[in-house]
C-alpha cells in the first residue's frame, strides 16, 4: 500500500494548547515529526504534503522537507491569519517571501488559503489576501489548497474569477450545491476524517453518489479531525488509511482502487511532486 496524505500540518507551533489537551497518555515526543513520519511509513502512507498556514512557518517547513524525501510542502496564509498578515506586511513584502520559497523544488502548492467566516469577520481582509494568493498561484503555476467555512458562495465566486488556477477544496463538507459548482471546474475534493463520523450523512452520501473517484484526494488535516476509531485524539498522517477504507466501503470498490485513483489524482494535480 502507498497512500498519500495530501493535507497535514507537521509543525505544531500555534497548536500547543490543542495538543496538550489531547495527549491521552502519550508524551509530546510521541508527536515529534520524526516519529509521525515514521509511523506514516509503517502504515503505508508513502507521501505527505505538509500544509502552511502562516508566513512564520516557512523556515521550519522547508527544513522538514529537506530532511524527509517523502514530505512535500506548501506555503500559504490561512484565512484565520489574513487580518494579521494584512496589518503586519505590505503586499510586496509578502510577495517577496512567496517568490523566494515557491521557487524551491519541494514547494508544490499554495495553501491553505480561502475564506472562513466562522473564525473571523475580517471579510474584506480575507478576500484581499485570498485573491492575492490566487494571483501568486497563477504566476508560479502552482495548485492551491482551499479552506472554506461558512463562505462557499464568496469562495466559489473568487475561484471562478481566477479560471487559470486549479487545486483542491480541502476538508470538503459535501453540500450538494457546492458539489455541482465545483464539478464544473477542475478542482479536486479533499476528503478527510470527518467522512468517518457516524452522523456525517451529507458527506457520506456525497462521496457515495456524487463525487467521482477521479476527483478525490485523501487527507487527514492532522493534528485535527482524527477519523474513527481515533476520534477526539490527535490526528496524524498514518490515520489516512481509515479515510481510504471508508471511501472503499461507501463506493463499494476495493481499497486498492482507492489507493490507485487517489495517488494518480494527487500526482496529476501536484505536478511538481516527484514519486
Ligand atoms: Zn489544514
Amino acid at each position: 500500500m502507498a497512500f498519500v496524505d495530501s493535507h497535514c500540518h507537521l509543525v505544531f507551533s500555534g497548536f500547543e494548547g490543542f495538543l496538550k489537551s489531547r495527549l491521552t497518555g502519550n508524551s509530546p515526543e510521541y508527536y515529534s515529526v520524526d516519529l509521525l513520519v515514521n509511523r506514516a511509513s509503517q502504515a503505508g502512507v508513502k507521501h505527505m504534503l505538509n500544509i502552511g498556514t502562516h508566513l512564520s512557518d516557512v523556515e521550519g517547513y522547508t527544513a522538514i522537507s529537506e530532511k524527509f524525501p517523502n514530505v512535500f510542502r506548501s506555503i500559504g496564509i490561512h484565512p484565520e491569519y489574513a487580518k494579521e498578515h494584512y496589518e503586519k506586511f505590505s503586499f510586496s513584502e509578502m510577495q517577496e517571501i512567496f517568490r523566494k520559497y515557491c521557487s524551491l523544488g519541494k514547494t508544490i502548492a499554495i495553501g491553505e488559503i480561502g475564506l472562513d467566516y466562522y473564525v473571523s469577520d475580517a471579510r474584506e481582509e480575507q478576500k484581499k489576501i485570498f485573491s492575492f494568493q490566487l494571483e501568486l498561484a497563477e504566476e508560479f503555476n502552482l495548485p492551491v489548497s482551499i479552506h472554506t467555512r461558512e463562505a462557499w458562495q464568496d469562495t466559489t465566486e473568487i475561484l471562478e474569477a481566477h479560471p487559470n488556477v486549479t487545486g483542491v477544496i480541502h476538508c470538503f463538507s459535501g453540500e450538494k450545491a457546492f458539489v455541482e459548482r465545483v464539478l464544473k471546474t477542475s478542482y479536486y475534493f479533499g476528503i478527510g476524517g470527518t467522512l468517518t463520523f457516524k452522523k456525517n450523512i451529507i458527506l457520506q452520501e456525497a462521496v457515495r453518489d456524487f463525487l467521482p473517484i477521479n476527483r478525490i484526494l485523501l487527507e487527514t488535516d492532522a493534528p485535527f479531525l482524527a477519523p474513527v476509531p481515533f476520534r477526539g485524539r490527535i490526528n496524524e498522517p498514518a490515520f489516512v488509511v481509515h479515510v481510504a477504507s471508508k471511501i472503499s466501503e461507501l463506493k463499494n470498490i476495493s481499497i486498492d482502487q482507492v489507493e490507485k485513483y487517489t495517488n494518480e489524482n494527487f500526482f496529476n494535480l501536484l505536478k511538481k511532486a516527484r514519486r
